[in-house]
């Protein structure tokens, strides 16, 4: 599976793949089964990543990620941040509202040497239009999984048919661009 310094995995969709807008960053702090998962909001600088870990939390955590290096610096001692870490996971996610998204595996934090192992996609979608077909892809790496729900429209917002497929895993990352991978979808659900 391929693996991306903070920076590289921001760019896989930076600008969204489907409409070039702006994406936006988000963390999921996912706790225990009492502290539940925390959407959270970074701070994006063009070389960090600033995160706020503490809310729920009695001691003020604070993670800076620099996007090329994957080391970080925090504002508590690094035992204090194992010990945080010992029963909660941190993933981060690029999101267009409209039509992507993709969400890391949880990162893998090396305390000793300050710097977080090379990030994974866990998860990723894309919503796609072409003429009257709607693609919506959503791929599971873990799973190897990729679905297609391909919804055909007759007229505007008129339904013709809608089917769902399931593939081997077609990550985003090997077509150039929307276009590239609107043929190949077109391809694989004619075959289907
Ligand atoms: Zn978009």
């Amino acid at each position: 599976m391929r693996s991306f310094t903070i920076l590289d995995f921001l760019k896989l969709n930076s600008p969204c793949f489907c409409c070039g807008e702006p994406i936006e960053v988000g963390a999921y702090l996912i706790g225990s089964s009492i502290t539940g998962t925390v959407y959270l909001k970074p701070n994006m600088s063009k070389t960090h990543l600033s995160v706020d870990l503490s809310i729920k939390y009695e001691t003020a955590i604070s993670l800076s990620i620099d996007l090329k290096t994957n080391k970080f610096v925090a504002s508590c001692p690094m035992k204090t941040l194992a010990s945080f870490f010992k029963d909660r996971k941190l993933s981060i996610e690029t999101q267009c509202r409209d039509c992507s998204g993709i969400t890391s595996d949880t990162l893998s934090f090396n305390f000793y040497k300050a710097f977080i192992k090379p990030v994974e996609v866990a998860y990723e979608w894309y919503w796609l239009r072409h003429k009257n077909h709607v693609y919506v892809v959503s791929s599971g790496y873990d799973e190897d999984i990729t679905k297609v729900m391909l919804t055909t429209y007759s007229g505007y917002d008129k339904i013709a048919s809608e089917t769902t497929y399931n593939y081997p895993l077609i990550p985003r990352y090997r077509f150039k661009d929307r276009q590239a991978m609107i043929d190949k979808l077109k391809l694989y659900t004619a075959l289907s």
